[in-house]
């Protein structure tokens, strides 16, 4: 029996997408031939890498004048690109949690970097309001779902200079309004794939206003060039990516996912509240649909390894936190069935009874 999948990354995948992956492994579109053994410059992989594309495209209503990108590298490599291909003197950064922080560190390695707004005073636990975004920056960089603390920013902001958002843990989760951002990255792994591939989506004009030299494989132009086939892509992923856009599609599109998702983080937090054992740690104006955080309340400590003890009875996995949080998280992106939601709010309710009542 398939588990309860609570990892926060790489995370669950939605049962049809695994299938059908699992079916071009072996067969690509009836070819004879696995996807993992063909020329990524044939015409069965360019249809995949296309199909993908304007798939990506049409869900999230990409408007003209933007690139998608599959890459390599992670979205911690998009921490040095951003930053190598459009920061010229400064750029503002929002600090929201860890992620934010390793994207600062790159930055500064380009030029001046304004934190204007952080919330490492309360453990990252909110995230920042009231800040001014200078003008004079060249962008304004935000993690709009922070994975570890549990925090997301919900709304597509308006900025006076080009935002740019790491989107790891909720792409597609909602609509978005992509016209408000400069450039969109993501590592694969939370919400769209496996591990092993990274989106950018990109507004043309951002780019050619450094006059530093890019290494051929960081500039930004060679890849969208090459329609991310400079070098060899990770056909696989895409794939499998391609795959998740489909599914998302015959679902019903971002409306649908953000419904379902506002459904199912209601019914985890609304258990947070009333549980006498359990304390959600990220304040509620500025909670994540994708990554739910708890802890112990104080009075009943001790049994934070029964707890996840008992949800391993359950055949449920993954819902230890992250150690700079803490008690528990559940990750409960896309692909995660209401079903395994109700059950995991069941398990809460049960180690109450049998422990608090
Ligand atoms: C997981 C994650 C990353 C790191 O992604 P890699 O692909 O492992 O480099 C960056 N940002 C956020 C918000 C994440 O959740």
């Amino acid at each position: 029996m398939k588990k309860h999948n609570f990892s926060a990354g790489p995370s669950i995948l939605a049962k049809e997408v695994i299938e059908n992956t699992a079916k071009a492994v072996n067969d690509l579109n009836g070819i004879g031939l696995s996807v993992m053994e063909i020329s990524h410059r044939g015409k069965d992989f360019q249809a995949v890498m296309d199909e993908a594309q304007a798939l990506f495209k049409e869900i999230l209503n990409v408007p003209e004048g933007y690139h998608v990108m599959f890459l390599g590298g992670g979205a911690s490599l998009q921490f040095c690109m951003v930053p190598y291909n459009l920061l010229a003197l400064k750029a503002a950064y929002l600090e929201t949690g860890s992620w934010a922080k390793k994207a600062i560190k790159e930055a500064k390695f380009f030029g001046t970097v304004e934190i204007i707004g952080s919330s490492a005073d309360n453990n990252f636990n909110y995230i920042p309001r009231g800040y001014v975004i200078p003008e004079d920056a060249d962008y304004f960089h935000i993690t709009t779902n922070n994975t570890i603390f549990g925090t997301q920013i919900k709304e597509d902001m308006d900025s006076p200079v080009p935002l740019i958002a790491d989107v790891s843990s909720d792409i597609l989760s909602r609509p978005m309004d992509v016209s408000k951002y400069g450039l969109i990255y993501g590592g694969a792994q939370k919400n769209l794939g496996p591990a092993g591939v990274t989106f950018v989506i990109i507004r043309e004009d951002l780019l050619g206003k450094v006059s530093r030299q890019i290494p051929t494989m960081l500039d930004y132009k060679t890849h969208i060039e090459n329609g991310s086939m400079f070098n060899t892509p990770p056909c696989l992923p895409v794939y499998t990516c391609l795959e998740t856009l489909r599914w998302i599609k015959k679902l019903g599109g971002l409306e649908k996912m953000k419904q379902r998702n506002e459904e199912k983080a209601k019914l985890i937090y609304d258990e947070i509240e009333r549980n006498l054992m359990f304390i959600g740690t990220a304040e509620k104006e500025s909670r994540s649909d994708m990554n739910v955080c708890f802890v112990m309340n104080p009075d009943f400590k001790d049994l934070e390894k029964e707890f996840l003890d008992f949800t391993a009875q359950k055949n449920m996995v993954g819902l230890k936190g992250h150690r700079s949080v803490g008690g528990f998280r559940a990750s409960i992106y896309n692909a995660m069935p209401v079903e395994s939601v109700k059950a995991l709010v069941e398990t809460m309710k049960e180690f109450e009874q049998k422990y608090a009542k």
